[in-house]
């Protein structure tokens, strides 16, 4: 028996995302995201799916080896780099890209004979999350430069912290604090995620690095990726195994949360948190239920959830129920959970059966 829990991921929606990605990117060159086993989605059969990228990021070497070991030749940057002996050696053997951000990186290069290895320089334009403070950016360029190590040129780049707000100034002051930088240096330029390149036209050069965008969602709390062009790449779900009539007034679920407001029909889907579905989803959370929107009713369990069906009355045993994807944007659903919709791809645990369409 197939398992009822099922994440369905659309290889064409993925094609199409990157198509209209790089319609908005101009000539900008696209290296697709596709750390955390593709944001939940599967690495290989994505990055299968978007082989018209240019290069692909990653954030770990067991990740960029899955790709090595599918035979896919395109670049693979580490976007945080190697940490010790072990991963340079690993970036060296897989031939793998590496942002340079911590000058512990330098010293390992110089000091572990092999390779030049190719490397993107990581600049500190104001989020003070990872890379080297913007005054000392012409210093170590510099010193790049004479390093035997480093495949010449280098790659500059940059990380924006609110690009995913259009309104923050910040934006434009990490934007115009870069190119103070690095306007007359040589080499390529990558400062655009998603919600840059799709919010702010002045990061789209040089290289973009999009990854929700790629999956259809849009990094921004307001919106959808139908509102770009983009379609969804996972949708999540189940089908109905109860359907139960609760009389005005009783309740529903752990903690007895939900009261029902009249007597009426609940549904119970094969879906909890043990599937990914998160437990912070509130009553109140949209859901489809043969393709019309009901919403849940009462807490989230590890194996189900329980639904309000007023809106479904005929529905029965056997019926598909959508958590979220086609006709139920994930970002709308992360509004109810108090999360982003990065987290709720991310976290669909691998008891769901993944089938690739
Ligand atoms: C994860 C990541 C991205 C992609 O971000 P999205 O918001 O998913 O587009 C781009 N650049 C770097 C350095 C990242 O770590």
């Amino acid at each position: 028996m197939s398992r009822p829990t099922r994440a369905l991921i659309d290889t064409q929606a993925l094609s199409h995302n990157l198509e209209t990605i790089r319609g908005l990117s101009n000539s900008a060159r696209i290296l697709a995201v596709v750390k955390a086993n593709a944001y939940g989605h599967g690495i290989v059969q994505v990055s299968r799916a978007l082989n018209g990228a240019d290069a692909f990021g990653v954030a770990r070497v067991d990740e960029a080896r899955a790709l090595r070991d599918a035979g896919f030749k395109r670049p693979v940057l580490m976007l945080e780099g190697f940490q010790d002996e072990g991963e340079l050696a690993a970036v060296r053997e897989l031939k793998l890209e590496a942002v340079l951000h911590h000058p512990d990186q330098l010293t390992l290069l110089d000091t572990i004979p092999g390779p030049p290895v190719r490397c993107w320089l990581k600049l500190d334009s104001g989020m003070h999350r990872l890379g080297f403070p913007l005054e000392d950016g012409r210093e170590v360029f510099e010193r790049l430069k004479g390093m035997a190590a480093v495949e010449q040129p280098v790659v500059l780049m940059s990380h924006l912290a609110c690009a995913d707000e259009p309104d923050n100034p910040m934006t434009r002051e990490q934007l115009d604090a870069f190119d103070a930088v690095v306007s007359d240096l040589p080499g390529e330029r990558s400062v655009a995620n998603s919600a840059g390149l799709l919010a702010w036209s002045g990061s789209r050069h040089g290289w973009v690095r999009p990854g929700i965008a790629l999956y259809g969602i849009a990094p921004f709390t307001d919106r959808v990726g139908a509102d770009y062009d983009l379609k969804p790449a996972m949708t999540l779900e189940s089908t109905l195994i109860a359907v139960n009539h609760v009389k005005q007034g009783e309740p529903v679920g752990y903690g007895a949360t939900w009261r029902a407001p009249e007597d009426m029909v609940i549904g119970v889907a094969a879906i909890g948190y043990g599937d990914g579905y998160p437990w912070h989803a509130q009553s109140g959370t949209p859901v489809l239920v043969n393709g019309v929107r009901c919403e849940l009713a009462g807490r989230v369990s590890m194996d189900m959830i329980t639904m309000d069906l007023r809106n479904a009355p005929d529905a029965s045993v056997g019926d598909p129920v959508v958590l979220w994807g086609r006709g139920l944007p994930v970002e709308e659903v992360a509004r109810y959970c108090d999360t982003i919709a990065y987290t709720l791809v991310c976290g669909v645990t691998p008891r769901v059966a993944f089938v690739y369409q």
